[in-house]
């Protein structure tokens, strides 16, 4: 009886959908064991566990991650949220004869393609202008054409190129920490220049600082985005 019980008890987790629920990263300010203990008492069944200066939180459903969610926002504590492979936009680059990103939007909806967004790619240094652009879109959208079968844009055929993301890992737009991106982010805005609650492109400071103090490392000479950074 025993060995069948554990035995349907297994089964029954494995056909609950865990992987699709989304991970909290929960950046925690002072006593992270009170905060584990609190989380421990409320969701017993939600996995926690502590990373660098996050606590990684596996919700055992999605009421489960809403209710955690909506619990650090009322509490105004910082978090970001890893998406489900499936939720994180899929990258294509193309080469249409139009770069407006207008047109290019409305072309690729006519042929039913989800677009979560059209940005026109700029060398790294220059910012020059590139003839191409970055699409962003939804990955298995029901009653949607994947835009890999798609053959032109804008009247004009296309041609693609996978997507060469800039070297080193994920770098936050918002709070300028790593590993996640802004869209997902409930962390509070840091300013690479002045520390301040801006973003970084709306900071007053407009020149250059020298021998800047980095945000993230608290040294002097390099700000939270260069190489340096350790
Ligand atoms: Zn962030
Ligand atoms: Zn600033
Ligand atoms: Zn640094």
């Amino acid at each position: 009886m025993e060995i069948n019980d554990s035995y349907s008890n297994q089964n029954s987790n494995i056909n609950q959908p865990i992987h699709k629920i989304k991970t909290i990263m929960h950046r925690f300010k002072n006593n992270y064991n009170l905060v584990l203990q609190d989380f421990n008492d409320k969701y017993p069944d939600c996995v926690n566990k502590l990373i660098g200066d996050y606590i990684k939180i596996v919700p055992a459903s999605e009421d489960q991650h809403r209710k955690i969610t909506t619990t650090l926002k009322a509490k105004g504590d910082e978090f970001y949220v890893v998406p489900t492979a499936g939720e994180r936009p899929y990258k294509v680059v193309l080469k249409p004869a139009s770069t407006d990103i207008a047109d290019i939007k409305n072309d690729l909806a006519n042929q039913e393609v989800t677009v979560c967004k059209v940005s026109q790619l700029t060398q790294w240094k220059s910012k020059f202008l590139l003839p191409m652009v970055l699409v962003e879109v939804r990955k298995n959208v029901p009653d949607n054409r994947d835009i890999l079968d798609i053959s032109n844009c804008c009247y004009m055929s296309i041609a693609r190129d996978s997507f060469r993301r800039r070297p080193g890992p994920t770098q936050c737009y918002n709070c300028n920490y790593f590993h996640h991106s802004s869209q997902y982010c409930e962390i509070k805005t840091r300013c690479l220049k002045c520390t301040q609650e801006h973003r970084t492109s709306d900071c007053p400071i407009k020149e250059r600082i020298e021998n800047h103090e980095c945000i993230n490392c608290k040294t002097h000479g390099h700000t939270a985005n260069s190489k340096q950074c350790p």
